[in-house]
């Protein structure tokens, strides 16, 4: 039994958004399942090629060509293709600063001129196709001008997240040995500036591919410049040639290269290709985000993740819409940040983050007011399960129960949407992703790996390869084999457990390693966690497994409150209940540790695994570097006392 099941309603889509859709016509379904090959070669026939391919799949597992022998370019798609099209003079790129009202619009024929001058830059720095360019960056247009450069010239980029760390950004550069880095003096973030060039500085001490950098000036300060090594951006570029023809980049060659978040452990270097990638980004951007000539999209996640690359960048720019880029934070400088920008530039689609909706909610509706958030009509969410409740939260208070919400479920991996409503066909239910892409095929598998009939839980799969599929991790064949492949040969196992209801609706329950075994009964931390989120004066919920001798495992749950309920036995008591009326007694947790803070990655998903260590009271509790803020490793094992 799902927690809050006796609360969940269902949602049709508004009447009058189904009728301006972009897909309306439920027989996509039933058309992509007899010929998904067929179906993803329509898709692919929407972007420009300079040739064809010659054959739409190859498989051999684990690995997959699509579009075989086709040829295009990603930037020339998102660039000068979209000019041809008559929106020469449309935004493109509207980025709004630290500071409110500040920042800078860029139309298709400006981004365009910029990125052919960069190309040229990182030319005449000796990047050639094929050769990696490592970019660090705080959220300014240089960022996805230096990314569309990269495109346009052949080069694989590996943008590392901003916020990460000296040591991070080292390991990244000498994993893919990159030749030029491009960065940032610094750039300001909620009011405090962060110092991009310093700690690039830090990592550069041990980089010994790196010949070049490149510094693009935001903050103004005076940094150190190495002679010889570092430039200013604005000084290259004003001495670069205006044109760069695109080149003709095979529909397999390398457009990126990209680390996991690290919330299960060592990133990992996945490697995304040309035409594939770009053939299912802009179809899911159209179909699922429903993009459309006069929105004005925005994309809140960091372009350092995979989100950012495939719906801030790729996706609404082969779409030719405008996309708004937001250097801040949503705190600063006052709650109603995201209100503001959206009521400011009349921001038409919000795609969002369950780690960040819950934030919200944790402030209650005030910082709501006295806003206008009429423009909105589709709202998304991406990067965690997300608890019915905060979904509900979401629907009523931003999108004023008038806008459909897309809970899209994918991976850095999956390089694109994969389950997720098409908003104006899809009934949507609070907590459920819902339905697999046309052309995506999933099931669900039992222990023993067998598929499971009709209604059911257990370990996700992606049965068929998808055009922006991952083709390998970088440099490590073999670890791409053994993470996604070994178990079930030519199907995609994900490290995702998942449920799917009479509906064939696809709830996902939380990572493999989420799921409990509590005397013999399966239970998944999401659900506990959401049954405890339930209650109105938790904010925020994390549970674990801690090994038991007599149970196997015992559930321990990490609660954060909001109000001003005291963390006591009545409370406690409270707690429990309320888990056991939502799923079951066995699910009641045997320790609730009231805690200010949880650790979570930079991209804002809580590390279980340091939660498990803190509650098995383990010294060493593993790589904790891509944690936002190490210092809650501490304030856990206090709270635990
Ligand atoms: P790592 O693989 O390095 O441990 P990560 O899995 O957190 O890191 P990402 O690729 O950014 O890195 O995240 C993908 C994962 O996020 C999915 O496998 C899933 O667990 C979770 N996820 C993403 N979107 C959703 C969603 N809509 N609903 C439920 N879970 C989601
Ligand atoms: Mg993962």
């Amino acid at each position: 039994m799902m927690a809050e099941e006796t609360e969940i309603r269902t949602y049709e889509p508004p009447e009058e958004f189904a009728r301006q859709a972009n897909v309306d016509d439920a027989s996509v379904y039933d058309e992509a399942e007899k010929d998904y090959e067929g179906f993803w070669e329509k898709r692919a026939k929407e972007l420009h090629w300079f040739k064809e391919w010659d054959q739409v799949l190859n498989w051999d597992p684990p690995e997959a060509e699509w579009f075989v022998g086709g040829k295009l370019n990603v930037a020339y798609n998102c660039l000068d293709y979209q000019v041809e099209q008559g929106r020469g003079d449309k935004t493109a790129i509207l980025w709004e600063s630290d500071e409110p009202g500040e920042g800078k619009a860029y139309t298709y024929s400006e981004l365009t001129a910029e990125v052919k001058k960069f190309a040229n830059v990182l030319k005449g720095l000796g990047v050639g196709k094929g050769d990696p360019v490592a970019i660090y960056m705080p959220m300014i247009p240089e960022l996805p001008i230096a990314m569309l450069a990269c495109a346009r010239i052949g080069a694989p980029h590996s943008v590392v997240f901003g916020a990460f760390s000296g040591d991070s950004l080292r390991d990244r550069i000498n994993d893919c040995e990159a030749k030029v880095l491009v960065t940032a003096d610094g750039g300001p973030r909620g009011g405090k500036t962060a110092y991009h060039k310093k700690n690039a500085d830090e990592a550069l001490k041990d980089t010994p591919s790196i010949d070049s950098v490149v510094v693009a000036k935001r903050v103004g300060e005076d940094v150190p410049m190495t002679e010889g090594r570092d430039h200013w951006w604005e000084d290259l570029a004003a001495e670069a040639e205006d044109e760069c023809p695109a080149e003709e980049m095979d529909s397999e060659d390398i457009l990126f290269i990209l680390y996991s978040s690290g919330s299960t452990g060592k990133p990992k270097g996945i490697v995304h290709t040309t035409g594939g990638y770009l053939t299912q980004v802009k179809a899911t951007t159209r179909w699922v985000l429903d993009v459309k000539d006069d929105d004005v999209y925005w994309c809140q996640a960091d372009i350092g993740w995979v989100t950012g690359h495939s719906y801030l960048v790729y996706g609404p720019l082969s779409n030719g819409a405008t996309t708004v880029q937001f250097e801040g934070t949503p705190s600063y400088p006052g709650p109603d940040r995201h209100w503001d920008l959206i009521e400011r530039h009349g921001v038409t689609i919000y795609y969002s983050a369950p780690t960040v909706i819950r934030a919200f909610m944790k402030q209650g509706t005030e910082p709501l007011e006295g806003h206008d958030l009429s423009s909105l009509r589709l709202l998304g969410t991406v990067g965690e399960p997300i608890n019915p409740r905060a979904w509900e939260w979401f629907h009523n208070n931003v999108g004023k129960g008038n806008c459909p919400v897309v809970d899209t479920w994918w991976q850095t991996e999956t390089g694109a949407i994969m389950i997720a409503p098409l908003p104006g066909l899809t009934k949507t239910k609070p907590g459920s992703a819902t339905r697999p892409f046309p052309g995506i095929s999933v099931d669900i598998y039992d222990e023993e790996d067998n598929p499971i009939e009709g209604a059911g839980k257990g370990n996700l799969v992606i049965t068929r390869p998808w055009p922006s599929m991952l083709r390998t991790i970088y440099k490590d064949p073999e670890r791409y084999r053994k993470t996604y492949w070994e178990r079930l040969g030519d199907k995609y196992f994900v490290e995702d457990g998942a449920e799917r209801d009479e509906d064939g609706y696809y709830t996902i329950t939380g990572r493999i390693d989420d799921v409990m075994n509590v005397s013999g009964h399966r239970i998944g931390t999401m659900e506990v966690e959401s049954a405890l989120v339930g209650h109105e004066s938790v904010a925020e919920a994390a549970v674990i497994g801690r090994n038991d001798e007599d149970k196997g495992q015992a559930i321990v749950a990490y609660v954060i409150l909001e109000g001003d309920r005291e963390g006591d036995e009545e409370l406690i008591k409270e707690l429990n209940n309320q888990v056991r009326k939502s799923i079951g007694p066995h699910a009641r947790p045997e320790e609730i540790i009231f805690t200010p803070d949880l650790p979570k990655t930079r991209s804002g998903k809580i590390m279980r695994r340091v939660l498990r260590g803190v509650a098995e009271g383990q010294e060493d509790l593993g790589d904790t570097s891509t944690l936002a803020d190490p210092s809650v490793v501490d304030d856990l094992k206090a709270a635990r006392q």
